[in-house]
Protein backbone atom coordinates (compact mmCIF):
# COMPACT_ATOMS: atom_id res chain seq x y z
CA UNK A 1 0.00 0.00 0.00
CA UNK A 2 1.10 3.69 -0.99
CA UNK A 3 2.27 5.28 2.49
CA UNK A 4 2.68 8.33 0.86
CA UNK A 5 -0.23 11.41 -0.14
CA UNK A 6 -0.99 11.12 -3.64
CA UNK A 7 -0.34 14.73 -3.98
CA UNK A 8 1.72 17.27 -1.32
CA UNK A 9 -0.08 18.65 1.50
CA UNK A 10 0.71 21.96 3.02
CA UNK A 11 1.51 21.51 6.96
CA UNK A 12 -1.11 20.84 8.95
CA UNK A 13 -0.88 24.39 11.24
CA UNK A 14 -1.03 26.32 8.12
CA UNK A 15 -4.25 23.94 6.69
CA UNK A 16 -5.64 25.25 9.71
CA UNK A 17 -5.24 28.68 9.46
CA UNK A 18 -6.50 28.41 6.34
CA UNK A 19 -9.78 27.09 7.50
CA UNK A 20 -10.10 29.75 10.19
CA UNK A 21 -10.44 26.75 12.77
CA UNK A 22 -9.82 27.86 16.82
CA UNK A 23 -9.76 25.04 18.98
CA UNK A 24 -13.14 24.46 21.10
CA UNK A 25 -13.12 24.00 24.64
CA UNK A 26 -16.49 22.45 25.14
CA UNK A 27 -15.60 19.46 22.47
CA UNK A 28 -12.20 19.19 24.63
CA UNK A 29 -10.21 20.24 21.45
CA UNK A 30 -6.25 20.23 22.18
CA UNK A 31 -4.44 19.57 18.61
CA UNK A 32 -1.16 18.40 18.19
CA UNK A 33 0.81 19.60 14.96
CA UNK A 34 4.21 17.63 15.60
CA UNK A 35 4.60 15.34 12.80
CA UNK A 36 7.79 13.51 14.16
CA UNK A 37 5.62 12.93 17.31
CA UNK A 38 2.55 12.21 15.42
CA UNK A 39 4.88 9.65 14.02
CA UNK A 40 6.49 8.29 16.72
CA UNK A 41 2.76 7.76 18.02
CA UNK A 42 1.23 5.97 15.39
CA UNK A 43 3.79 3.66 15.07
CA UNK A 44 2.73 3.07 18.80
CA UNK A 45 0.40 -0.12 17.42
CA UNK A 46 2.71 -1.33 15.40
CA UNK A 47 3.00 -2.28 11.60
CA UNK A 48 0.01 -0.52 10.54
CA UNK A 49 0.39 -1.04 6.85
CA UNK A 50 -3.04 -2.44 5.27
CA UNK A 51 -4.30 -2.30 8.88
CA UNK A 52 -7.92 -0.97 9.84
CA UNK A 53 -8.03 1.55 12.67
CA UNK A 54 -10.30 3.60 14.43
CA UNK A 55 -9.81 6.74 15.41
CA UNK A 56 -12.46 9.27 17.87
CA UNK A 57 -11.83 12.91 17.21
CA UNK A 58 -9.72 13.55 14.50
CA UNK A 59 -10.04 16.98 14.59
CA UNK A 60 -8.35 18.72 11.90
CA UNK A 61 -6.21 15.39 11.09
CA UNK A 62 -2.67 15.38 12.97
CA UNK A 63 -2.99 11.94 13.94
CA UNK A 64 -4.78 11.04 10.92
CA UNK A 65 -2.04 11.90 8.56
CA UNK A 66 0.30 10.02 10.40
CA UNK A 67 -2.14 7.34 10.40
CA UNK A 68 -2.49 7.03 6.87
CA UNK A 69 1.44 7.69 6.15
CA UNK A 70 1.91 4.57 8.34
CA UNK A 71 -0.31 2.85 5.69
CA UNK A 72 -3.49 2.22 7.81
CA UNK A 73 -7.10 2.61 6.60
CA UNK A 74 -8.56 5.06 8.69
CA UNK A 75 -12.19 5.12 9.80
CA UNK A 76 -12.83 8.14 11.65
CA UNK A 77 -15.51 9.54 13.96
CA UNK A 78 -15.75 13.35 14.63
CA UNK A 79 -17.98 15.66 16.15
CA UNK A 80 -17.16 18.86 14.74
CA UNK A 81 -18.50 19.60 11.54
CA UNK A 82 -16.03 22.95 11.24
CA UNK A 83 -13.36 20.14 10.68
CA UNK A 84 -14.92 17.94 7.91
CA UNK A 85 -13.74 19.75 4.83
CA UNK A 86 -9.89 19.63 6.26
CA UNK A 87 -10.65 15.71 6.31
CA UNK A 88 -12.47 15.47 3.13
CA UNK A 89 -8.97 16.98 1.78
CA UNK A 90 -7.14 14.41 3.74
CA UNK A 91 -9.03 11.39 2.56
CA UNK A 92 -8.88 12.94 -1.17
CA UNK A 93 -5.20 13.23 -0.59
CA UNK A 94 -4.66 9.39 0.69
CA UNK A 95 -7.01 8.19 -2.47
CA UNK A 96 -9.92 7.38 -0.09
CA UNK A 97 -8.25 5.35 2.53
CA UNK A 98 -10.15 7.71 5.40
CA UNK A 99 -13.43 7.23 5.76
CA UNK A 100 -15.01 10.49 8.54
CA UNK A 101 -18.38 10.02 10.12
CA UNK A 102 -19.81 12.85 11.33
CA UNK A 103 -21.01 12.26 14.86
CA UNK A 104 -20.59 11.37 18.50
CA UNK A 105 -18.42 8.48 19.21
CA UNK A 106 -20.86 7.74 22.00
CA UNK A 107 -23.29 6.34 19.22
CA UNK A 108 -21.54 4.64 16.87
CA UNK A 109 -20.32 0.72 16.76
CA UNK A 110 -17.09 0.74 15.84
CA UNK A 111 -16.99 -2.77 15.31
CA UNK A 112 -19.78 -2.44 12.68
CA UNK A 113 -17.95 0.72 10.56
CA UNK A 114 -14.58 -1.40 10.82
CA UNK A 115 -16.11 -4.67 9.72
CA UNK A 116 -13.59 -7.00 10.63
CA UNK A 117 -9.93 -6.65 13.06
CA UNK A 118 -8.80 -3.19 13.97
CA UNK A 119 -6.86 -0.79 15.80
CA UNK A 120 -8.03 1.94 18.31
CA UNK A 121 -6.19 4.94 18.36
CA UNK A 122 -6.86 8.48 19.18
CA UNK A 123 -5.92 11.54 20.75
CA UNK A 124 -9.03 11.26 23.22
CA UNK A 125 -11.08 14.42 24.36
CA UNK A 126 -11.26 14.45 28.02
CA UNK A 127 -15.29 14.64 28.47
CA UNK A 128 -15.72 11.25 26.68
CA UNK A 129 -12.72 9.42 26.93
CA UNK A 130 -13.43 6.99 30.13
CA UNK A 131 -16.74 6.35 29.30
CA UNK A 132 -15.20 5.02 25.75
CA UNK A 133 -12.72 3.46 27.07
CA UNK A 134 -14.44 1.26 29.75
CA UNK A 135 -17.56 0.71 26.88
CA UNK A 136 -14.44 -0.79 24.78
CA UNK A 137 -13.00 -2.94 27.61
CA UNK A 138 -16.73 -4.22 28.46
CA UNK A 139 -17.70 -6.59 25.69
CA UNK A 140 -19.56 -9.82 26.33
CA UNK A 141 -17.18 -11.05 24.19
CA UNK A 142 -13.41 -11.81 24.74
CA UNK A 143 -11.50 -11.17 22.72
CA UNK A 144 -12.92 -8.11 21.41
CA UNK A 145 -12.86 -7.08 17.50
CA UNK A 146 -9.92 -4.60 18.31
CA UNK A 147 -7.16 -5.85 18.33
CA UNK A 148 -5.15 -3.35 20.71
CA UNK A 149 -5.54 0.36 22.00
CA UNK A 150 -3.64 3.54 21.70
CA UNK A 151 -5.27 6.14 23.53
CA UNK A 152 -3.84 9.90 25.03
CA UNK A 153 -5.34 10.79 28.44
CA UNK A 154 -4.98 13.00 30.76
CA UNK A 155 -1.88 11.77 32.68
CA UNK A 156 -4.01 11.43 35.95
CA UNK A 157 -6.22 9.30 34.20
CA UNK A 158 -3.27 7.02 32.26
CA UNK A 159 -1.89 6.44 35.86
CA UNK A 160 -5.58 5.34 37.42
CA UNK A 161 -5.93 2.46 34.10
CA UNK A 162 -2.68 1.20 34.92
CA UNK A 163 -2.36 1.51 39.05
CA UNK A 164 -1.14 -1.56 41.30
CA UNK A 165 -3.46 -2.39 44.11
CA UNK A 166 -3.28 -0.58 47.37
CA UNK A 167 -2.10 2.73 45.55
CA UNK A 168 -4.26 5.55 46.06
CA UNK A 169 -5.05 5.61 42.19
CA UNK A 170 -5.90 2.26 41.79
CA UNK A 171 -9.50 1.64 41.12
CA UNK A 172 -12.27 0.41 39.10
CA UNK A 173 -10.51 1.87 35.33
CA UNK A 174 -7.34 -0.53 36.76
CA UNK A 175 -9.63 -3.89 37.27
CA UNK A 176 -11.59 -3.46 34.34
CA UNK A 177 -8.47 -2.38 32.59
CA UNK A 178 -6.27 -5.19 33.91
CA UNK A 179 -8.59 -7.87 34.40
CA UNK A 180 -8.33 -9.97 30.95
CA UNK A 181 -5.98 -7.21 29.21
CA UNK A 182 -2.43 -5.60 29.50
CA UNK A 183 -2.43 -2.20 29.98
CA UNK A 184 1.14 -0.05 30.09
CA UNK A 185 1.44 3.45 29.49
CA UNK A 186 3.65 3.69 26.21
CA UNK A 187 4.56 7.45 26.45
CA UNK A 188 4.48 10.65 28.34
CA UNK A 189 3.21 13.61 26.15
CA UNK A 190 4.17 17.12 27.60
CA UNK A 191 1.11 19.41 27.82
CA UNK A 192 3.37 22.16 25.58
CA UNK A 193 2.70 19.67 22.95
CA UNK A 194 -0.54 20.45 22.35
CA UNK A 195 -2.52 23.61 20.69
CA UNK A 196 -3.74 25.07 23.29
CA UNK A 197 -1.45 23.57 26.05
CA UNK A 198 -3.79 22.31 28.47
CA UNK A 199 -3.47 22.62 32.06
CA UNK A 200 -2.07 19.04 32.78
CA UNK A 201 0.31 16.67 31.57
CA UNK A 202 -0.79 13.38 29.11
CA UNK A 203 0.24 9.85 28.55
CA UNK A 204 -0.58 7.14 25.72
CA UNK A 205 -1.67 4.01 27.15
CA UNK A 206 -1.51 1.09 24.80
CA UNK A 207 -4.02 -1.67 25.93
CA UNK A 208 -3.94 -5.31 25.02
CA UNK A 209 -6.13 -7.84 25.11
CA UNK A 210 -5.18 -10.95 27.22
CA UNK A 211 -6.79 -13.92 28.31
CA UNK A 212 -9.82 -14.21 29.74
CA UNK A 213 -9.97 -15.92 32.93
CA UNK A 214 -13.19 -18.55 33.16
CA UNK A 215 -16.63 -17.95 34.45
CA UNK A 216 -16.73 -14.15 34.98
CA UNK A 217 -19.99 -12.04 33.59
CA UNK A 218 -18.18 -8.73 32.66
CA UNK A 219 -21.25 -7.06 33.27
CA UNK A 220 -21.49 -8.49 37.16
CA UNK A 221 -17.64 -7.42 37.94
CA UNK A 222 -18.25 -3.86 36.53
CA UNK A 223 -21.39 -3.13 38.97
CA UNK A 224 -19.35 -4.64 41.91
CA UNK A 225 -16.31 -2.37 41.13
CA UNK A 226 -18.50 0.42 40.79
CA UNK A 227 -19.91 -0.45 43.89
CA UNK A 228 -16.51 -1.10 46.04
CA UNK A 229 -14.88 1.59 44.16
CA UNK A 230 -17.73 4.00 44.28
CA UNK A 231 -17.56 4.15 48.17
CA UNK A 232 -13.87 3.51 48.77
CA UNK A 233 -13.48 4.70 52.04
CA UNK A 234 -16.45 2.33 53.19
CA UNK A 235 -15.31 -1.27 54.56
CA UNK A 236 -16.83 -3.63 51.78
CA UNK A 237 -19.92 -5.29 53.89
CA UNK A 238 -20.73 -1.63 53.75
CA UNK A 239 -20.63 -0.89 50.13
CA UNK A 240 -21.69 -4.53 48.19
CA UNK A 241 -24.28 -4.86 50.72
CA UNK A 242 -27.03 -4.04 48.02
CA UNK A 243 -25.61 -6.93 45.95
CA UNK A 244 -27.22 -9.91 47.01
CA UNK A 245 -24.70 -12.60 48.12
CA UNK A 246 -22.29 -10.34 47.50
CA UNK A 247 -20.61 -9.78 51.71
CA UNK A 248 -21.32 -14.09 51.86
CA UNK A 249 -18.75 -14.62 49.31
CA UNK A 250 -16.54 -12.25 50.19
CA UNK A 251 -16.09 -14.81 53.34
CA UNK A 252 -16.35 -17.57 50.95
CA UNK A 253 -12.87 -16.33 49.19
CA UNK A 254 -11.44 -15.36 52.10
CA UNK A 255 -11.32 -11.57 52.17
CA UNK A 256 -12.08 -10.12 54.97
CA UNK A 257 -15.29 -7.58 54.71
CA UNK A 258 -13.55 -5.29 56.86
CA UNK A 259 -11.38 -4.19 53.91
CA UNK A 260 -11.44 -1.49 51.42
CA UNK A 261 -11.96 -1.96 48.06
CA UNK A 262 -8.47 -0.16 47.40
CA UNK A 263 -6.66 -3.24 48.96
CA UNK A 264 -8.89 -5.83 46.86
CA UNK A 265 -6.26 -7.11 44.09
CA UNK A 266 -7.75 -7.51 40.51
CA UNK A 267 -7.39 -11.14 40.87
CA UNK A 268 -9.60 -11.20 44.03
CA UNK A 269 -11.60 -9.13 42.26
CA UNK A 270 -12.24 -11.66 39.43
CA UNK A 271 -12.73 -14.84 42.02
CA UNK A 272 -15.66 -13.02 43.64
CA UNK A 273 -17.39 -12.11 40.39
CA UNK A 274 -16.76 -15.84 39.42
CA UNK A 275 -18.18 -16.86 42.82
CA UNK A 276 -21.16 -14.90 42.56
CA UNK A 277 -22.32 -15.70 39.32
CA UNK A 278 -22.16 -19.59 40.21
N1 LIG B 1 -6.94 14.06 16.91
C1 LIG B 1 -6.70 15.50 16.98
C2 LIG B 1 -5.28 15.75 17.42
O1 LIG B 1 -4.67 14.83 17.98
O2 LIG B 1 -4.79 16.86 17.19
C3 LIG B 1 -7.70 16.18 17.90
C4 LIG B 1 -7.76 15.64 19.32
S1 LIG B 1 -8.78 16.60 20.40
C5 LIG B 1 -8.05 16.20 21.95
C6 LIG B 1 -10.31 15.67 20.54
C7 LIG B 1 -11.18 15.65 19.27
O3 LIG B 1 -12.36 14.90 19.58
C8 LIG B 1 -11.67 17.00 18.78
O4 LIG B 1 -11.49 17.08 17.40
C9 LIG B 1 -13.17 17.02 19.12
O5 LIG B 1 -13.94 17.79 18.23
C10 LIG B 1 -13.51 15.54 19.02
N2 LIG B 1 -14.68 15.13 19.84
C11 LIG B 1 -15.10 15.62 21.03
N3 LIG B 1 -16.15 14.93 21.49
C12 LIG B 1 -16.41 13.97 20.56
C13 LIG B 1 -17.37 12.93 20.45
N4 LIG B 1 -18.29 12.73 21.42
N5 LIG B 1 -17.35 12.13 19.36
C14 LIG B 1 -16.42 12.31 18.39
N6 LIG B 1 -15.48 13.28 18.43
C15 LIG B 1 -15.46 14.09 19.50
Amino acid sequence: MSRTPARSLPPLRETVRAHGLSASKALGQNFLFDEQLLDRIAALPGDLDGATVFEVGPGPGGLTRALLRAGARVIAVERDHRCLPLLADLSEAFDGRLTVVEGDAMAVDADALAGGPYHIVANLPYNVGTALFTRWLEPAEWPPRWQSLTLMFQQEVAERIVAPVGTNAYGRLAVLAQWRAEAKIAMKVHRSAFTPPPKVMSAIVRILPGEEPEGVDPALLSRLTEKGFGQRRKMLRQSLKSIPGAVEALEAIGIDPTRRAETVGVDEWVALARLLKC
